[in-house]
């Protein structure tokens, strides 16, 4: 297939504010509106670290719908610190901190801050995404389908809010169910509305974030998918279930990829991105080999990137640094720290005999060979050329073959970093990209993001590496 040429990958890098290497972890909130006003849902992802299914559907809402009447508020990684750890709760379980919760507790300020956008007066309606174990079924049936579990059901604490908008929990959950259970893999999978009757007493399910949104007179419902599924599937009904509310709401929206088991898949897995510094560094670490070394880092600054996707997080490690996205962890970066030097943004490259402008940044897709064309007072390194004893690589025509396939971004061989130094200071990168197909790309609005601090505890237990429990088998609900 005869690809267009030249491709640039730009703009990808959807949140509007940077993020810190470990000192920054924390959950974010993605406030998507329009300009036509309408109803506000509020959904709250990762309120426990090991439930990927309602963190990535989360992720999802927040970077691939574009929503065109109505508001969406999303915090797709209430738990961050847990999510990286793939712990149900590195402080113990969040979900059962919104009716009591001590002054020392290290998620003292997390709850606080959630509590006080569930209760803000623009949101109509809240939910909060989990991955439950086996099938909820009203009787038994077997050992993983009975009342006992959790999976596929829409949760409700109590039938109903007296004269509240939206507080017909009950009804409003069972015609949930009724939308959802027509988009189903398996007749196997079918939702069902699972009532605690919180009030009734309830121990546990009083100190859950619905049962606070509830007692404070916010419609709320928990949102459970089987942890029998794989990522994507769980996902996948997630957004079903994200995508009837917004309907029951009158929320318009618009979706980057297609609502099927693979769309989901790809949307998860191949958007993994970061870049540094205002760009002069950008890293597709989608399949990233499990080290990329000497990466150009500014000495003595803080480390400040942006990811593609409010999962990624950058954590100190040793010499260098983890990249995670959600529970997986993706790479590790060894950085080499530079003064940086500012006095261009980017470079003229000849691609397949066409002469261009890339800024730093920027993927450019090479089919046979490139060129960068040569800058009075800048040289450039081309990471894993071949032919040594050159100290500037600009003004060499170079083809894939010319560079060591080791020394590529991903693990197939085809993306390269092109350096551009002045004299002992780096300017900046550019990536080529020998494979590169015109990806459908998504360049959605940058979406409102804020970024609270890290405590002392969670530093120090981001330190660790070790692997967590994640109460698998048991029936730990919501
Ligand atoms: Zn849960």
């Amino acid at each position: 297939m005869k690809r267009l040429l030249p491709v640039v990958l730009v703009c990808l890098l959807f949140l509007a504010s940077p993020a810190f290497a470990s000192r920054h972890i924390d959950f974010t909130i993605h406030k998507m509106g329009s300009d036509r006003p309408g109803n506000t849902l509020l959904v709250i992802g990762g309120i426990q670290g090991d439930e990927p299914g309602g963190f990535n559907a989360a992720a999802l809402l927040a970077t691939q719908y574009k929503i065109k009447k109505g508001s969406v508020w999303v915090v797709p990684n209430l738990n961050f610190i847990s999510i990286i750890k793939r712990s149900r709760g590195v402080h113990g379980d969040l979900n059962r901190k919104f009716a009591k919760i001590g002054r020392s507790d290290p998620e003292f300020d997390t709850i606080s801050k959630v509590k006080r956008i569930i209760l803000d007066e623009q949101v109509d309606l809240v939910l909060n995404l989990h991955d439950g174990s086996g099938f909820y079924r009203p009787t038994y049936m077997d050992r993983i389908r009975n009342p006992h579990r959790w999976g596929q059901s829409i949760i409700i604490d109590e039938e109903k809010i007296e004269s509240v908008r939206f507080g017909e929990l009950g009804e409003i959950a069972k015609q949930i169910t009724a939308v959802v259970n027509r988009h189903l893999f398996s007749e196997e999978h079918a939702y069902h509305v699972k009532n605690t009757w919180t009030k009734l007493g309830d121990m546990e399910m009083a100190k859950t974030l619905t049962y606070y949104a509830v007692r404070n007179l916010k419609p709320a419902f928990g949102v459970e998918v089987s942890k029998n599924f794989p990522t994507h599937k769980r996902a996948y009904y997630h957004l079903r279930v994200l995508e009837a509310y917004m309907d029951l709401l009158g929320i318009e929206y618009e979706r980057s990829f297609s609502l099927s088991a693979s769309g989901v898949k790809g949307a998860i897995y191949d958007n993994v991105k970061l870049a540094f510094y205002d760009n002069r560094i950008f890293l597709d670490v989608t399949n990233a080999r499990k080290r990329l070394s000497y990466i150009p880092l500014r000495r003595s600054a803080e480390i400040v990137y942006r990811p593609s996707n409010p999962l990624i997080a950058l954590v100190e490690s040793g010499e260098g640094y983890r990249v995670f996205h959600g529970n997986r962890r993706i790479t590790r970066i060894y950085p080499q720290y530079f003064e940086y030097d500012f006095s261009t943004e980017n470079v003229t490259m000849q691609i397949d005999g066409e002469e261009r402008k890339a800024a730093f940044g920027d993927m450019l897709g090479v089919q046979e060979s490139f060129m960068i064309v040569p800058k009075n007072g800048y040289r450039v390194n081309v990471i894993g050329f071949k032919k040594r004893g050159i100290s500037d690589e600009s003004g060499v025509m170079i083809g894939q073959e010319d560079i060591m396939k080791r020394f590529s971004v991903d693990k197939d061989g085809n993306i390269f970093r092109v350096e551009v130094y002045k004299d002992d200071k780096f300017s900046g990168m550019v990536l080529v990209n020998f494979s590169y197909e015109n990806e459908n790309l998504i360049a959605s609005e940058p979406s409102s993001v804020s970024l609270f601090g890290l405590s002392a505890e969670e530093k120090a237990s981001l330190a660790k590496d070790s692997p967590t429990s994640s109460g698998k088998g048991s029936n730990l609900g919501r």
